[in-house]
């Protein structure tokens, strides 16, 4: 796999189950703990001369917010879906910028990290409306309580896997970043940017407005088309396996290595990767290879390095 240029841009995405440690009860020193220990390795590649552009994703905090959300509505007012989302990018953009700047300047940089609030542009009539997707929140092992909250509430909510059942949301195809101007500026002047967390607040144009809606964007699909629009070299997405793999979780299972999007297209089309998790990675990864003829890389938060640098997880290449 050929290497970014010195000054070539590599998108980072980090999964949100990567960076939250498992469970409802995580609270906000967990979090900030797992993700400071994902900085110093960024960090590491920073000082090393790499220019990342960090996005992350946000299924469990914003799932979090939403059962909050849920239990105080008889005292407050329960807030939409692109209001937590935004939530989100605040809490997690501040611990990234917290632990980031901190691991810098243990390493003698004094680079600014910003989080934006960041937008995305989803279409009004996108079939993603009709059909929730996109899982967020803990994980329940019983079918009877999720079919019991389905009931009473309205919710969707699906099974994840082996790994039990899981609210699931409309998750809208991004199809533009809505802060593209600010993004540049603030990259021009060198700042470690992170962007989009979440796949960024979705918002539908009308008229001459936009308008926040009940989604959450997928954090990948978001990450190639921000990868795309900063003329990015690598997209590295990071979450809890080692890969992408054939036949997941079976005895015939198969870790892929270095593939080209022709040969995962395929694959694709076989069925091999779940729906609302390994899928949008695996589309992610083929749109910006196939619209660049840049290099995408799918691995372990754990092995970010080495992912960075094109040595491990799966490869994807024109
Ligand atoms: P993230 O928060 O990083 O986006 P997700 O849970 O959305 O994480 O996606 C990663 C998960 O995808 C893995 O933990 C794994 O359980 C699941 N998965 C589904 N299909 C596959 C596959 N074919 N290969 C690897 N992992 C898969
Ligand atoms: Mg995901």
């Amino acid at each position: 796999m050929s290497q970014p240029s010195p000054t070539g841009r590599v998108v980072v995405a980090l999964g949100g189950n990567a960076i939250a440690p498992p469970g409802e009860r995580s609270t906000a020193d967990d979090q900030q703990e797992t993700i400071g220990r994902a900085m110093t390795s960024i960090a590491d590649l920073i000082v090393d001369g790499w220019n990342l552009v960090l996005t992350h994703g946000n299924g469990p905090q914003v799932g979090t917010l939403m059962i909050a959300n849920e239990l105080a509505q008889a005292v407050v007012a329960p807030m939409p879906l692109h209001f937590l989302v935004a939530q989100t990018q605040a809490t997690i953009g501040y611990a990234i910028c917290n632990t980031l700047e901190h691991a810098l300047a243990q390493r003698g940089s004094d680079l600014s990290v910003v989080p934006m609030i960041s937008r995305v542009l989803v279409g009004a009539e996108d079939p993603g409306w009709d059909e929730p997707t996109k899982p967020i929140g803990p994980y329940l092992d019983d079918e009877a309580e999720a079919m019991r909250r389905m009931e009473a509430t309205g919710q969707v909510w699906g099974k994840i896997g082996d790994r039990g059942w899981r609210r699931v949301v409309p998750s809208p195809d991004p199809l533009a970043l809505l802060d593209g101007h600010t993004l540049r500026m603030l990259l021009d002047a060198g700042a470690v940017v992170v962007v989009n967390g979440g796949g960024g607040i979705p918002m539908v144009r009308e008229d001459d407005r936009l308008r926040g809606v009940e989604a959450v964007v997928d954090k990948d699909l978001s990450g190639a088309l921000l990868a795309r629009k900063i003329n990015a070299e690598r997209l590295v997405i990071l979450t809890d396996v080692h890969a992408v793999a054939l036949h997941y979780d079976t005895p015939k299972q198969e870790w892929l290595g270095e593939i080209t999007a022709e040969e995962l297209r395929a694959l694709q089309h076989q069925g091999h990767f779940g729906v609302g998790s390994m899928g949008p990675k695996v589309e992610a990864a083929l749109r910006f290879v196939e619209a660049t003829g840049q290099d995408a890389v799918i691995a372990a938060l754990d092995d970010i390095t080495d992912a960075v640098h094109g040595r491990t997880g799966t490869r994807v290449r024109a």
